[in-house]
């Protein structure tokens, strides 16, 4: 059990613990390990916004570079109520190992703003977007610090993002930031990215296991962008759905769900999830504990813990949120012998098309869908090959593995870099 958490659900200590773990196996040097530890950078803004009300509000909102040894930062923005700095500093830390797993040359970072996007009108949005920008602009930059969606922010908001930093810099930038329209920069394939991401994970471990994609029983836990477009890829591939949910409640069928139309009915219709005929209905959390063979968190942090992981009954568990598992639930997973594909890993698709659309952007020449879900394919296969003959070939459970092989490569691009005095 990792000793350096004191808060299970501290999201921070969490990252930590696993850090910490793989850096002692991977006998870090103390410099290095101290330089990797702690993030750049830390910039906290309070954003003054005219309310179509009439008064004026100030939220909070935070940017956190923890590196930019591999090449300029990258990571998401996410605008919800409990954003918290420790939040924010976990997922800049987890960017710069997901980058350095799928091995392409971005650090890691992570934005985000207190606030209810539920709660806003569309132009209290837009003027969030566009204060918190403007306040960023000096340390943001195609070669600098590149942002994208996360949860609670989309391609509108992107191009928020990009049209009030390219007014400050006097030019139209469009690879300051990623997942945006496609009218504006942004690349095909993007939106299904992650899911896509995760699903070619889970191809790769069936196979591994001996288990035949067709009929294997999986459940997706969030329906954003991450969990809906999982669920209909997977669907389309001859998985079974027999299980998923949003924040509004989950639903259950064992005959499998039909998810091309509840993605419909859900994004098309603007209907509730959980009222979507033919299944049970239960809680978000309970369908966690439903027997299935791949088990897809993709909504929100801290949803296996130590509390409730012995009730998982998967064969293989797919993280697509960050963060979904607690480091103490780590060796009771790992006790009941379920493939990991962890976070930094799994739902590393997002990151590696939103690198692929930078390049596009700044080559100003765009790629049909075909290649992009190609050069996704390579990259998202390579690195699951990578991390498992880590984990088999040093005897350690696969998370700990994606960890070693980032923060190996991390190492080795500071040691050649040195320390400039
Ligand atoms: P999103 O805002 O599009 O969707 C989040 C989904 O989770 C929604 O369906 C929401 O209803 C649901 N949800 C929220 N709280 C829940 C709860 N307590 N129980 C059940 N469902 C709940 O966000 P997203 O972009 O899909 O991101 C989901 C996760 O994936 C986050 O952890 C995010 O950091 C991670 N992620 C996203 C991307 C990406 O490309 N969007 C890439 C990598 C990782």
């Amino acid at each position: 059990m990792p000793i350096a958490v004191q808060d299970e659900l501290n999201v921070y200590e969490s990252a930590e613990a696993r850090f910490e773990t793989a850096a002692a196996k991977l006998g870090l040097e103390q410099g290095l390990y101290y330089y990797m530890k702690y993030p750049e950078r830390e910039v906290t803004v309070y954003i003054p916004v005219s309310l179509d009300t009439g008064g004026i509000a100030v939220f909070t909102g935070y940017r956190v570079v923890h590196s930019t040894v591999r090449g300029p930062s990258k990571g998401g923005i996410r605008f919800a109520p409990n954003v918290s700095l420790d939040e924010v500093r976990a997922l800049a830390a987890w960017m710069t190992w997901k980058c350095a797993v799928v091995n392409i040359p971005f650090g890691g970072a992570k934005g985000g703003v207190i606030c209810d996007p539920a709660k806003l009108s569309k132009s209290e949005l837009e003027r969030v977007t566009r204060r918190y920008t403007a306040s960023l602009s000096d340390f943001l930059g195609p070669e600098r610090d590149i942002p994208a969606p996360d949860i609670g922010t989309n391609d509108q908001i992107m191009a928020w993002v990009m049209d009030t930093y390219s007014m400050h810099v006097r030019q139209a930038t469009t690879a300051v930031v990623t997942g945006k329209p496609l009218d504006l920069g942004g690349s095909l394939g993007r939106k299904e990215a992650t899911g896509r991401g995760l699903m070619i994970c889970c191809n790769k471990a069936v196979a591994k296991l001996g288990m035949k994609r067709e009929g294997c029983r999986v459940i997706i836990q969030g329906f954003g962008n991450v969990g809906s477009e999982a669920s209909l890829l997977m669907h389309q591939a001859g998985y079974k759905i027999v299980a998923a949910a949003d924040v509004n409640g989950g639903l259950y069928n064992e005959r499998g769900i039909d998810a091309a139309k509840l993605y419909d009915w859900v994004h098309g219709q603007q209907r509730s999830l959980p009222e979507f005929p033919g299944g049970e209905k239960l809680t978000a959390r309970e369908i966690l504990f439903r027997p299935c063979d791949i088990l897809v968190p993709a909504a929100t942090e801290n949803q296996i813990t130590s509390e409730n992981a012995h009730r998982v009954d998967c064969r293989i568990l797919c993280e697509g949120a960050n963060g979904p598992t607690t480091a103490y639930a780590d060796p009771i997973i790992e006790k009941k012998g379920i493939f990991v594909i962890p976070d930094i890993l799994g739902n590393a698709g997002g990151v590696t098309v939103s690198y692929l659309e930078w390049v596009q952007d700044r080559q100003g020449f765009f790629w049909r869908e075909r290649e992009v879900n190609e050069h996704l394919e390579e990259v998202m296969e390579h690195s699951f090959d990578e991390v498992v003959r880590y984990a088999e070939t040093h005897r350690v459970g696969n998370r700990i593995a994606a960890y070693i092989v980032a923060i190996d490569r991390v190492a080795r691009a500071l040691k050649l870099r040195g320390f400039y005095a």
